[in-house]
């Protein structure tokens, strides 16, 4: 080969390879996004509903407690005094954090793993690898607790808050591979409460909610 053969394949050759290292960026993205694999892998998140973090609302570290992993998804009212969307959800967030891991009850954190104000904000609670706490006959473990903060049987959702919690079902349905048939409600496995709330239950025994979550997840 002459040496301006040499000169004009390498110059080829480099203009190729910079040519790729410049499209790398996009590909890479355009890869991650498409990928099958990773809808199987537990990184795939589909992150429709941000979560605020739990330094948000000042939380206290929680203690040690029991680990598990999420196989369902059980759907909660804080019960008690009503909060509006004008109230201040991150202080309720602190009082029941407060109350939960004092004398009363001496739990280890707040007891749910995800808590929803009447504004429509998701917080963060205590770690979704953590098994959570209850007052009742039933053991929450590898239940996710979604909780909403104040109480529905006096309180109504409207139809933000009906879209948050379907996609927020969603989401960790998704993120935990859990089917969205076990989605259900505290009081579907305790004698001992109306939780989560007239309001909120009627949208689980019609049936209404699981159907909305099962079209998403499918798609
Ligand atoms: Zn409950």
């Amino acid at each position: 080969m002459s040496r301006l053969k040499i000169y004009a394949t390498s110059t080829i050759l480099g203009l190729i390879m910079l040519g790729a290292v410049a499209a790398l960026p996009e590909q890479g993205m355009v890869c991650a996004a498409v990928t099958p694999s990773l809808s199987e892998d537990t990184a795939a998140y589909r992150d429709t509903v941000p979560i605020v973090p739990r330094s948000s609302w000042q939380a206290q570290p929680a203690r040690p407690f029991k680990r598990h992993v999420p196989i369902q998804i059980t759907v909660h009212h804080e019960g008690g005094k009503l909060l509006t969307s004008s109230d201040d959800a991150k202080q309720r967030l602190k009082n029941l954090q407060h109350w939960c891991m004092g004398p009363d009850r001496n739990w280890s954190d707040i007891p749910y793993h995800l808590l929803i104000s009447p504004d429509g904000t998701v917080y963060e609670g205590r770690n979704p690898l953590t098994v959570g706490e209850t007052n009742t006959e039933y053991d929450p473990t590898g239940h996710l607790l979604i909780c909403f903060l104040g109480n529905y049987n006096e309180q109504k959702l409207d139809d933000k808050l009906l879209q948050v919690l379907i996609d927020l079902l969603v989401d960790s349905c998704i993120k935990y591979d859990i089917s969205p048939t076990d989605i259900s409600t505290h009081r579907d496995h305790s004698q001992q409460t109306s939780c989560p709330g007239e309001d909120i239950y009627a949208y689980f025994k019609s049936g209404y909610i699981v159907g909305q979550v099962k079209e998403l997840v499918k798609d």
